[in-house]
Parts: structure tokens; sequence; C-alpha cells
């Protein structure tokens, strides 16, 4: 991680003034395509990217099926949404467009 992103992220967790647990991330599976920009940005480590099984996947249309095996399954899923803040770092930077917050 570059020195500029950590004092971003550091920024941003400053900024931040929601408690944990408010709002929590909602990962569009029919967008993602796996490329871990809200990992390197998540300042809570909520996200992993990882292999997903069709099967955890219900929401999957015609056309997200066949971009979840071009990228071999691999999705962002947030793990520890709990732990999520609301800063907006995740939904600003996903190429993807496909993370939207939710109140919890
Ligand atoms: S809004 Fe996104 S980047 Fe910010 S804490 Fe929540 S999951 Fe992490």
């Amino acid at each position: 991680m570059s020195r500029d992103r950590e004092r971003g992220n550091a920024d941003a967790t400053l900024a931040c003034k929601h408690e944990a647990g408010r709002f929590a991330p909602v990962i569009d599976p029919n967008r993602c395509e796996g490329k871990s920009a809200c990992v390197a940005e998540c300042p809570y480590d909520v996200f992993v990217v990882r292999r997903r099984e069709r099967d955890e996947l219900p929401g999957l249309t015609l056309l997200g099926t066949l971009k979840w095996w071009a990228h071999g399954g691999q999705q962002a899923q947030a793990l520890r949404a709990d732990q999520c803040h609301g800063c907006g770092l995740c939904v600003s930077a996903c190429p993807e467009d496909a993370i939207s917050l939710k109140r919890a």
C-alpha cells in the first residue's frame, strides 16, 4: 500500500463519524469482478476476495454467471460487515460500481 493511500485511509478512518455496525456494504454479484479495490481501500478490513461457488450467489443473472465464470469465480465478500463504519471508500473505489451501503 502506498504512503498516500495509507494516509488517505487513516484520514478516512478519522473522518468517519459512524459507529461500527450502523451501515453494511452490499455487493452486487452481477457486477463484482474480484478486482480487490475494496480490499485495498477499506480501513477496517471488511472485505476478502475469494472464489465463490455458484450456489453462494443465488441472484446471478445469465450475464452475471458468464462474468463469474470468466473471472474464475473470484468475488468480494464482506466477511466483517459488522466492522463497517460507513465511510464510503469502497463504494467510490469499486471500478464496477458493485458496492452500495445500506443501513444495518
Ligand atoms: S464503507 Fe466500505 S470502506 Fe468504509 S468501512 Fe464500510 S466497508 Fe469499509
